[in-house]
């Protein structure tokens, strides 16, 4: 290798947000911080698994649920009604 033209490359710490963390060698400067990797990832795990970036999975959940509750009331009023024809 040429002198005075190559990064360093050294060993470095990766850390999931699972927990999970092992060493590897990189050029990046101190420790790498991961989002998802091969001990919890689906492809590796086989189980689901919601893959979140910043809350989007969240913020789903949030807005179906209102429109959920307000087909269960539409629904809930519809059989109200049909009860009282009955009678
Ligand atoms: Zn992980």
């Amino acid at each position: 290798m040429k002198a005075g033209i190559h990064p360093a490359y050294e060993e470095v710490k990766v850390v999931c947000a699972c927990g999970s963390n092992f060493q590897t060698r990189s050029t990046h400067k101190g420790d790498l911080r991961v989002e998802i990797c091969s001990s919890c990832h689906p492809f590796f795990t086989g189980r689901q698994k919601l893959v979140d970036t910043e809350g989007r999975v969240d913020r789903f959940q949030k807005k179906f649920a209102k429109a959920r509750e307000m087909q269960a009331q539409k629904k809930a009023a519809v059989d109200a009604k049909a009860a009282k024809k009955v009678q």
